[in-house]
């Protein structure tokens, strides 16, 4: 599904350039659930985005489902997006001024699919996180955990083949991210491929597979036995 081979990354910071990413290499496959780790600044969101088409690499190949992914104009990178992909972030990320039920249909919108429809879809994954009854709520009436259990069911009601997710229980007490982990545990057991940053060592023992960035390289990346909630 991913294939990333010597990805190098950097930014420019007045006459000097910043590497982030120094030659990544990497390979994901259908069904995975990778946990992506490392310190504070050691390039953990910027690989998520390159992955996400929100950012672009400047050099090395990196291929999504087979497609090789370069310097994609705008509306190109957001039809990959919205076919593709589904993001959860620390923030949630919500829509103040549309309901719940508005905010998990608006991928929906961007596929065409019909007003009726993407109602009847949206209500369909708020059912999914267990949020029926907040369906016609604001996002501020809501608590931290029910927001990204709105955000995950917007992720989800795009039917995206991957989703990324950075530091999605970052904002979170403990008990509540468990909720949460165990959530996307779920949605990874019924198929879905998951790429997951995080800096808790007890959240990433909840994947399958941690991958460890320093300073931009890849330090290990291993399988390991998932911890079940
Ligand atoms: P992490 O998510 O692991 O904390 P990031 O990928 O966000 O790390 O950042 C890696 C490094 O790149 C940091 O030093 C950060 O300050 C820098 N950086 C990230 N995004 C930008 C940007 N848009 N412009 C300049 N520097 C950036
Ligand atoms: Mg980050």
């Amino acid at each position: 599904m991913i294939k990333i081979r010597d990805l190098n990354k950097s930014y420019k910071m007045g006459i000097n350039y910043l590497h982030v990413l120094k030659g990544i290499n990497l390979d994901v496959e259908e069904g995975e659930f990778v946990a992506i780790m490392g310190a504070s600044g050691s390039g953990k969101s910027t690989l998520l985005n390159i992955i996400g088409m929100l950012d672009t690499h400047d050099s090395g190949l990196y291929e999504l489902d087979g497609v090789k992914i370069e310097k994609l104009n705008e509306k190109k990178a957001a039809n990959y997006r919205n076919k593709f992909l589904g993001f959860i972030f620390q923030s949630y990320n919500l829509i103040s001024f549309k309901n719940v039920v508005e905010n998990v249909a608006l991928p929906l919108y961007y596929q065409n699919v019909s007003r009726k429809n993407r109602s009847k879809i949206a209500m369909q994954y708020l059912e999914r996180v267990g949020l029926t009854n907040w369906a016609a709520h604001m996002p501020n009436e809501l608590s931290g955990g029910q927001k990204q259990r709105v955000a995950i069911a917007r992720a989800l009601a795009a039917k995206p083949k991957l989703l990324l997710a950075d530091e999605p229980t970052g904002a979170l007490d403990s008990k509540t991210s468990a909720e949460v982990i165990k959530l996307i545990q779920e949605i990874n057991d019924e198929g879905k491929t998951i790429l997951m940053v995080t800096h808790e060592d007890e959240i990433a023992r909840m994947c399958k597979r941690i991958v460890r960035l320093k300073d931009g390289m890849i330090m290990s990346d291993e399988r390991i036995e998932q911890v079940r909630l």
